[in-house]
């Protein structure tokens, strides 16, 4: 009995122990809370009670393009602010309510409601313009503060939106450089610290201390304004005249230095405005949802969108573009010489698989030039295996596909590949020909530069220098060779070949009569394979004798049935780099008296009346056939933006008038090239001729791009390839 009672009273101290613990710990707890957090804001109001401090924005940097053009400037604004006490006491409640108010543009019962607040200091508006600061000082009025501040402008609105980025309303860089080089760019806060009288007026001037905000950074960047004009200008115009339903984007660096010459996503969007939905109809579509959760949503996912820089986030397969690359590690590695031959049969068998070429037929035998200038399969899957996986990866590595650049940009990502030692002999057959791995069009671009760069891979780059307001340098960005990753010879030999392609082969919509341009198409599906979703792309460098400049373009989801890189991704970077090679004063080298010819893009002349359409079509040297009897041009076949012989005819439908879309292809195949284009001419189709062979006397028509019996609509274009028979 007595060890049960011992044990009870045992029992009875434990749980009292617990209780006095329990509440110790809460008193412990409740004491720090006084003492450190309530402690910090109480004695804070009492310092606030004889003080007023108020910050002053430093002002913040500019950001310069390469030649000093000003991309985004702080412009001065004044905060508005004012002491309620002081307001009260000098009986200007209502005086100051009004005039503020007025002045302002505000609702006068939400500053009389911040003058009857008991508190020291309360802001009214912030970035207030120097018109209306002035008036406000004008007025006399007391306890009201005009405090300076600043406030970004972007004078290029859209232009290089998304390396620029732009501010919140604090000032603080929310995308781009203006994130990524806040701190430089934001400077030292300065402040006002008043003294006042216990009954929280403010005491004379002489209380007063002013620290002097210290002003950001200045950055210079690499890209050029006019450059990024004509990138950002024909990418715009691809975006509509193509119909591209995800956008595009194009990136145009220094090859030697790494120098961002150009970068830009379309659609974009104006700096000036970041948060404004400019797209009709996602506004209506948010503004028709009940749920708040639900839009605001939905709104987030279309900035995310918008904001998103393509080039550096997005990742893609190169297709045939990275046929080049292939190229460089065979030639490189000397497993290949450019008089090796390949044979294709249409398709080729790799372990069980047998893989094809675009072209059924196939195209017989072809060295290292003719297997890039008719971008084989077959040929390259064959190259790939004297590679070998082991090598194949070391230079895939060497050129930096599996790494990130490194650019001073948030939310870069690198693409994918198999694990190192783990792809099998059909991975690396399909890799050879660009299909599997992705990349992003950074890397992709920056590979292709150290190409072209005597084989030395340096790391893109978009700021030159950051300099104080006083215009010292205090960094200065060179460039960063990471490492040499092929010969100058095979460099010099890969230019050349690339030149080959733009004059020849499928890149062939680059060429500019005058400039030596050197490139390669591609086309890739996007995964799932049969969902006809295509990114078209190019990528190239020029001159090619001496190159100075590459540039990529990227088409994404382009409409099935025009989506082919060659046909229209490369007249594309050909109209570009026709501007910026101008630009740079390089002048084409045209014989004399020789006129430029050869394919047309299609204008857009719908929405226009018949007379204007006429006039811009016969200014592009095409023939206009007019089909109804309205005004005004409602329909147009080819359409925009798809490129064409000189002197094609372009139907533009009126009125009533529209396309039929029921006439059947006639069949070509084994007619001369003559015969097959009078033929699909006399349809009513537009006729475009390829093959090596295909002006030669001789030659035959071997496949048609829609089949004999199929039914398409009148003014599509048929591409007929042509061989000896
Ligand atoms: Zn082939």
């Amino acid at each position: 009995m007595k060890h049960n009672s011992n044990l009870k009273t045992q029992k009875r101290i434990l749980w009292l122990t617990g209780v006095l613990l329990v509440c110790f710990v809460f008193f412990v707890i409740r004491i720090s809370v006084i003492q450190f957090i309530d402690g910090e804001r109480l004695s804070r109001e009492a310092i606030e009670q004889q003080t007023r401090d108020r910050m002053i924005n430093a002002k913040r940097g500019t950001i310069y393009d390469r030649n000093g053009k000003q991309l985004a400037v702080s412009a001065d604004v004044e905060t508005v602010s004012i002491s309620p006490i002081t307001v009260r006491k000098a009986n200007e409640r209502e005086l100051c309510a009004k005039t503020l108010a007025e002045i302002l543009e505000m609702d006068e019962e939400t500053i009389l409601d911040k003058i009857d607040q008991n508190t020291s200091y309360v802001l009214i508006k912030r970035k207030v313009e120097k018109e209306q600061a002035d008036a406000i000082r004008e007025a006399g009025l007391s306890g009201v503060y005009l405090d300076a501040d600043t406030k970004r402008y972007y004078p290029y609105n859209n232009i290089a939106s998304h390396i620029i980025g732009f501010t919140g309303a604090d000032n603080q860089g929310l995308l781009g450089i203006e994130q990524i080089y806040d701190s430089k760019l934001k400077g030292q806060y300065g402040r006002i610290v008043t003294a006042r009288n216990a009954d929280g007026t403010e005491m004379p001037y002489k209380y007063d201390r002013y620290y002097t905000p210290e002003d950001g950074a200045d950055i210079t960047l690499t890209i050029d304004v006019s450059i990024q004009h004509f990138l950002e200008k024909h990418l715009e115009q691809a975006v509509v005249d193509l119909q591209l339903a995800e956008g595009a984007a194009g990136i145009i660096m220094d090859i030697k230095t790494g120098e961002i010459l150009a970068m830009a996503t379309k659609p974009d969007f104006d700096l000036n405005a970041p948060f404004e939905i400019t797209n009709v109809e996602v506004q209506e579509a948010i503004d028709a949802m009940e749920d708040e959760e639900e839009k605001s949503r939905a709104t987030n996912e279309y900035f995310n969108k918008l904001w998103r820089n393509k080039a550096v986030v997005d990742s893609y397969e190169p297709g045939s573009t990275f046929k080049i690359i292939t190229s460089a590690m065979a030639l490189e590695s000397n497993v290949i010489t450019l008089h090796d031959s390949f044979n294709c049969t249409g398709s080729y068998q790799v372990a069980k698989e047998s893989i094809g070429c675009w072209k059924h037929a196939g195209h017989g035998t072809l060295d290292l030039t003719g297997a890039l200038e008719n971008s084989c399969n077959p040929a390259f899957m064959q190259i790939g295996a004297r590679i070998g996986q082991e090598n194949f990866y070391n230079y895939y590595k060497g050129f930096g596909f599996t790494q990130k650049t490194g650019i001073e940009l948030h939310g870069e990502t690198s693409g994918l590949f198999y694990p190192e030692g783990s792809f099998n002999e059909v991975e690396l057959a399909t890799a050879s020909f660009g299909q599997g791995p992705t990349v992003t069009p950074l890397q992709m671009i920056t590979a292709v530069s150290a190409v072209a760069n005597d084989g030395i891979l340096v790391k893109p780059h978009l700021v030159k220098q950051i300099t104080d307001s006083n215009g010292t340098i205090l960094e200065s960005y060179d460039t960063v060779e990471v490492r040499q990753v092929i010969s100058s010879q095979t460099s010099e030999i890969m230019c050349g070949l690339m030149e080959s392609v733009v004059s020849e082969g499928t890149g062939n919509k680059a060429h500019l009569e005058g400039f030596r341009v050197g490139g390669k198409t591609g086309t890739s599906e996007k995964l799932p394979r049969g969902s006809q979703k295509y990114v078209a792309s190019f990528v190239g460098i020029a001159p090619a004798d001496d190159p100075q400049i590459a540039i990529l373009i990227i088409l994404d989801e382009p409409p099935a049935g025009n989506h082919m890189g060659g046909t229209i991704a490369s007249p594309l970077a050909g109209k570009i780099l026709y501007d910026v090679l101008r630009y740079m004063d390089m002048e084409p080298e045209l014989p004399e008296g020789s006129e430029i010819e050869g394919d047309v893009i299609v204008p857009k002349v719908t929405g226009m009346n018949v007379t204007e359409a006429r006039q811009i079509l016969s200014q592009s040297g095409l023939r206009c056939v007019v089909e109804g009897d309205g005004d005004e041009v409602n329909t147009q076949i080819p359409s925009p933006g798809v490129s064409i012989a000189k002197n094609g005819t372009v139907l533009v439908y009126t009125g009533d008038a529209r396309p039929s879309n029921s006439v059947e292809v006639p069949d070509v195949t084994g007619k001369s090239f003559e015969e097959a284009k009078s033929i699909l001419e006399n349809s009513k189709f537009q006729f475009h001729g390829v093959g090596i062979e295909n002006t030669t006397q001789g030659a035959v028509a071997d496949t048609q791009s829609i089949a004999p019996g199929e039914y398409a609509t009148i003014g599509t274009q048929i591409t007929v390839e042509f061989i000896y028979p």
